[in-house]
């Protein structure tokens, strides 16, 4: 079969390998989709920890081809979408419920073998269970969409509530939604390009305006006056890590969602956190999040299909994870049998 691996960082490639074989609890799936991530350029480019050799994805869904042995509660045949993130159950945090701090935690598609592939491996108790009806690509943005319900959860929005989100990629669309589902009183994305601000007020946003530059702030600002209650940096950037401490109001709440690399510094000014009694936050994969996040996707409460910006073969996928999104691209999918 085909499968697009990252050889070591700064190296990715389509190999052919063999089919694997499901062990004990596990299943094969033959992978319908599977996104490309910002994290997965991350890993290409070495700012995220990963263990190469290994076959890069982790936002995939697929249909069952096989089961291995003691596994019950799935069939061939079945729709299932993967949660990545395997964690041991017995460390500290997991005993805690903080499974996302996992101390061993192992994700696939990162320190194991992932979903840009023909089949993949999937733990049974990674799967979840969609429905035939749903369409076959929607379900490669449960993991994505756990990612940031648990971002929700940390920023418990009220009804009523601003929220200003900050960086139009995937991450701050789903955002946008989950937002304006919890209740919020005005929902604003910051994003440079034209077409994702036009995109996020189509899926619920009230206003969106390029808060980038020496007078962004001000930007956003003049939208939401006084600061919002909850700001959700989903860009990854240092400049909007650092505007996002004066884009909350005062007792506001900052959740830091995007993944800026690892040694990279951003300056703030503690006297900003502590006078204003600023609530900065982080928020990491997605705990408890998986069901919820497909449920969403099942219901159609929240809307994927105008994030797929394109669907690509194997083939393309080494070209598309070594450069940056193309202008105006939200979601790339990989679909690896599409005709
Ligand atoms: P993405 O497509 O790169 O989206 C981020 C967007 O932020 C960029 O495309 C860019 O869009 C925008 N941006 C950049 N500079 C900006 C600025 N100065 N002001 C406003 N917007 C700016 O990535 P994504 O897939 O949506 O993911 C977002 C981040 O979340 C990534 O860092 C990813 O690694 C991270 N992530 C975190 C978790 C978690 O568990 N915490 C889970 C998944 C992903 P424009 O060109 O339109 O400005």
């Amino acid at each position: 079969m085909k499968a697009v691996r990252l050889d070591a960082v700064g190296q990715i490639a389509l190999h052919e390998v063999a089919v694997p074989v499901p062990g004990p609890g596990e299943l094969l799936i033959r992978v319908e989709a599977c996104g490309i991530c910002g994290t997965d350029r991350h890993l290409y480019k070495g700012e995220f920890p990963c263990t190469p050799p290994v076959t890069l994805g982790h936002e995939y869904s697929g249909i069952v081809e096989r089961i291995g042995p003691g596994v019950t509660g799935f069939v061939p045949g079945d729709r299932i979408t993967a949660d990545p993130n395997i964690v041991c159950g017995t460390c500290p945090q997991c005993r805690l419920g903080r499974v996302n701090l996992c101390q061993n935690l192992i994700a696939l598609g990162i320190r194991r073998d992932g979903g840009f592939a023909e089949y993949a491996l999937v733990p049974q108790a990674q799967a979840f269970a969609l429905p035939a009806s749903l369409p076959p690509d929607h379900g490669a943005f449960c993991e994505p969409l756990a990612c940031c319900i648990h971002a929700l959860d940390i920023a418990a929005i009220r009804p009523g509530d601003s929220v200003i989100v900050l960086g139009g990629g995937v991450i701050g669309l789903l955002c946008v939604q989950l937002a304006a589902l919890a209740g919020a009183g005005r929902v604003v994305l910051s994003t440079r390009q034209a077409a994702r601000r036009a995109l996020a007020e189509s899926l619920g946003a009230d206003a969106s305006a390029d808060g980038s530059g020496p007078d962004g702030t001000e930007r956003l600002l003049a939208l939401v006056p006084g600061g919002a209650d909850v700001v959700l940096e989903c860009a990854g950037v240092g400049e909007t890590v650092a505007q996002s401490l004066n884009l909350a109001r005062s007792g506001g709440t900052v959740v830091i969602v995007g993944v800026m690399p690892g040694g990279e510094k951003v300056t703030v000014e503690p006297l900003n956190i502590l006078t204003r009694e600023l609530r900065i936050l982080g928020s990491y994969i997605n705990p408890f999040t998986h069901r919820r996040a497909a449920d969403l996707i099942i219901s159609g409460a929240i809307r994927v299909e105008p994030l797929i910006s394109r669907r690509i073969a194997l083939a393309e996928v080494p070209e598309a994870v070594a450069n940056p999104p193309r202008s105006g691209e939200v979601k790339v999918l990989i679909v690896p049998h599409q005709r």
